[in-house]
């Protein structure tokens, strides 16, 4: 494709980034001119049907009037589709196997943490305790994963591999190798009673923020653990703070908070019972991801077809 018809790119991230980004889409799809969005043309503006995007100001967007598309290099979208004004541009999100297995690695290495007590043993060397902790087997554990989506579904699996007990949940039904899953708010309590680790890999839509609150909590089993790697605010921090306090909860991991960096005051730092990680589950991978967007451009030029795009009305 000319230089006419450049994709471009909005992104609201430092100009490194951006260049880092656009030397990898050029790298995958050398027949493309990608650009960023403060070097187009206004004829390249007016002629731009798609966009790569990476946190798009929407307001660069509004600047782009046939824009049909938008090609996410984030698995997350709920802030753009916050912000996006005009309903006619679709949205793709990033679906990257790499991704899943990156996530699906991180979801496994914390629940072994918790699995095999390493914040208890943690503690017990600070205070130079010699105090062994019951051993129970993967199998005795039941871990449940909320969202069985591209990340959650092969999280699940290399969870099984391990040799958990796994359960999931889902907005739909679904039916997976060698686990039992659960469909829809009616089932949440169910799913949540026999789990010992609970694992979110939801994304954050009108149906999911707060969805973890002290009812879900108190729904929970006794001294069960919460791993969230999807969105900060589908935790409610002040319940589960007041759960982890009442020994009901016995250890949360989150990688997710609703304002990122956690701020330094936050008390979620300096809670025992609690892990802080810096939005690190799942980095995304820049050739993998520019692999991916290159198929889907490809196809999008070769036949018109337009790839999976996300429902606005329920978020995801
Ligand atoms: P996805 O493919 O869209 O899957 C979403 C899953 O959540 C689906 O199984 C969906 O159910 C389920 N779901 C959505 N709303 C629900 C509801 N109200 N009740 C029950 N289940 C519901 O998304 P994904 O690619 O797996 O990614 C999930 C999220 O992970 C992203 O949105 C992003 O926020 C987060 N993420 C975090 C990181 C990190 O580094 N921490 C990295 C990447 C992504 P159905 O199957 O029935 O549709």
């Amino acid at each position: 494709m000319g230089i006419d018809n450049a994709i471009p790119f909005v992104s609201r991230g430092n100009a490194a980034d951006t260049a880092a980004w656009i030397a990898a889409l050029s790298r995958a799809m050398p027949n493309e001119t990608i650009m960023p969005f403060a070097q187009l043309s206004a004829a390249q503006r007016g002629n731009a049907r798609v966009a790569i995007v990476a946190n798009p100001d929407p307001t660069e967007l509004d600047q782009l009037p046939a824009l049909k598309w938008v090609q996410s290099l984030w698995a997350g979208i709920e802030r753009m589709l916050a912000e996006l004004k005009n309903p006619h541009i679709g949205i793709v999100r990033l679906e990257d196997p790499q991704l899943a297995a990156t996530m699906a690695e991180a979801v496994v290495a914390w629940t072994l943490y918790l699995h095999r007590d390493m914040p208890a043993y943690a503690a017990a060397q600070r205070a130079h305790v010699w105090q062994p902790q019951p051993f129970r087997l993967a199998s005795e554990r039941c871990v449940a994963v909320l969202g069985l989506g591209h990340l959650g579904k092969l999280a699940a699996k290399r969870l099984i591999d391990a040799g958990f007990n796994v359960i999931g949940w889902a907005r739909t039904a679904q039916t997976l190798p060698d686990m039992q899953s659960y469909a829809g708010d009616v089932a949440l309590p169910e799913a949540l009673k026999r789990a010992d680790i609970v694992v979110c890999l939801l994304p954050l839509t009108p149906d999911t923020r707060n969805l973890l609150n002290a009812t879900r909590f108190k729904q929970m089993k006794p001294q069960a653990a919460l791993i969230n790697f999807g969105r900060g605010a589908i935790v409610n921090t002040a319940d589960l703070i007041t759960a982890l306090n009442a020994n009901q909860l016995s250890h949360a991991v989150l990688d997710v908070f609703e304002t990122e960096p956690l701020p330094a005051g936050n008390l979620l730092w300096a809670h025992e019972k609690i892990t802080v990680l810096p939005h690190i589950s799942a980095p995304t991978q820049k050739g993998s991801a520019a692999a991916l967007v290159a198929r889907n451009m490809a196809r999008y030029r070769a036949t018109g077809a337009l790839p999976k795009l996300v429902d606005p009305r329920i978020g995801y």
